[in-house]
């Protein structure tokens, strides 16, 4: 079976993967480099930041992650030579708003929380000694873990691009499609070049609307900008992850720390702002006062492919018989990521599947916009 996939990033990658390894012919298109979009910018936080505010639909896809990642890892590495780093450093939480609903949580749904603890200030301070003493409690949840994102990008490139069986065609935008008697042919690029395959996945992120005019529905995906900040102190610096307000530290192995978040609807504009900038700061010296002796070596921002309720597109498209969707992973596109595409190619190869697809379908999510356009 031939599958084309559109998109490079966590979403693209991971499906083509999935379908290689199963002995499937792989052509994946990105209109940049792949592996540039969200999938770098993000944290790599390997669970919905307060999973008791998402849908059950996160955080059953979300809870496969580490679990899925250390498995790719061991088997990427060899042939990557890249490590990416599945950092388990737990997370604290200090918004007390939170506190009876996080635990009530973790009791009630043993994933992906596992496992949850209150802590005092004295038991706060043995497990992160850096927090700042206005913290006099905080939930903790010791096993939740963060990947090095750009890392786990690279890894997967390197192994698919040694693959027999995967062609990547990079810095090309992918237009439309070739339709006839509700199946798609071939997909065509912008320079006019023709792919035919058996199976089509869309995995275009936050520019999966571009797909609304040609198949004559709206897809309510936009992009949403998100901000980070990179710090750098000495090597395990900083022991866990910490939240607050929305807001959070995200420490790897080497010292760097990633800090991040704002959200902001600006099209596809994804420059950094001054002022956003000194919000994150700000937020994250609010929890580790220290941090203000350590560099700030970067900043970025990235594109977030919101969705409705931040549940993703995952299964048949309307109306075509070979039209897939694997997109609109908002926040948690990272976390969710190996279990979405896992989930992806066992639809499309009709194969028992990881979660039940019901939540995930787009016929059924899209079902009002199509309606609405005929
Ligand atoms: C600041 C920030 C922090 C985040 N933190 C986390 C976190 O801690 N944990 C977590 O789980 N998630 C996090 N996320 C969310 C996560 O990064 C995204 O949900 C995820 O990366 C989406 O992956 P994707 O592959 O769907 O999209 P992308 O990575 O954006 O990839 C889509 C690709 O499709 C390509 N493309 C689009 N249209 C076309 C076309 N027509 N032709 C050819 N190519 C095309 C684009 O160039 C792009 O490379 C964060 C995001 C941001 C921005």
């Amino acid at each position: 079976m031939k599958v084309v996939i559109i998109g490079a990033g966590i979403s693209g990658l991971l499906s083509a993967l999935e379908f290689a390894e199963q002995g499937c012919s792989v052509i994946i298109f990105d209109q940049q480099q792949a592996g540039q979009a969200a999938s770098w910018a993000g944290g790599g936080i390997l669970s919905p930041m307060y999973p008791w505010r998402y849908p059950q639909a996160v955080n059953a896809l979300a809870k496969h992650g580490k679990v899925l990642y250390q498995a790719w890892n061991e088997k990427l590495k060899p042939i990557s030579g890249i490590d990416f780093e599945i950092h388990e450093t737990g997370m604290l939480i200090f918004d007390e708003a939170d506190f009876d609903l996080g635990l009530n949580y973790a009791k009630q749904f043993q994933e992906p929380m596992q496992h949850c603890e209150y802590l005092q200030q004295e038991q706060l301070k043995q497990v992160n000694p850096r927090i700042s003493a206005q913290f006099k409690q905080a939930i903790y949840f010791p096993q939740i873990a963060n990947v090095r994102n750009p890392r786990l990008l690279k890894s997967i490139i390197t192994y698919l691009k040694q693959h027999p069986r995967v062609q990547f065609i990079e810095n090309t935008w992918v237009e439309n499609f070739q339709i006839r008697n509700q199946k798609i042919q071939s997909v065509q690029t912008q320079n006019g070049q023709i792919y035919e395959a058996d199976q089509f996945i869309i995995a275009t992120g936050a520019w999966s609307e571009h797909w609304s005019t040609q198949l004559r529905f709206s897809i309510p995906v936009t992009p949403v900008q998100g901000q980070m900040l990179l710090f750098k102190a000495p090597e395990h610096w900083l022991p866990t992850m910490c939240m607050n307000n929305v807001m959070y530290l995200i420490p790897r192995t080497d010292g760097h720390i990633v800090c991040g978040s704002s959200m902001n609807h600006l099209g596809f504009d994804k420059r950094p702002s001054t002022q956003t900038q000194q919000d994150i700061y700000k937020a994250s010296i609010a929890m580790v006062p220290e941090l203000e002796n350590f560099p700030v070596v970067k900043q970025w921002a990235g594109l977030r492919p919101s969705s409705p309720t931040g549940v993703p597109y995952i299964g048949k498209m309307p109306n075509l018989e070979n039209l897939w969707a694997n997109f609109g992973h908002y926040r948690n596109g990272l976390c969710m990521g190996p279990a979405s595409a896992q989930l992806l190619r066992q639809l499309v190869l009709n194969q028992p599947t990881i979660v039940s697809p019901d939540a995930y379908d787009p016929i059924k999510l899209l079902q009002s916009e199509v309606e609405n356009a005929v």
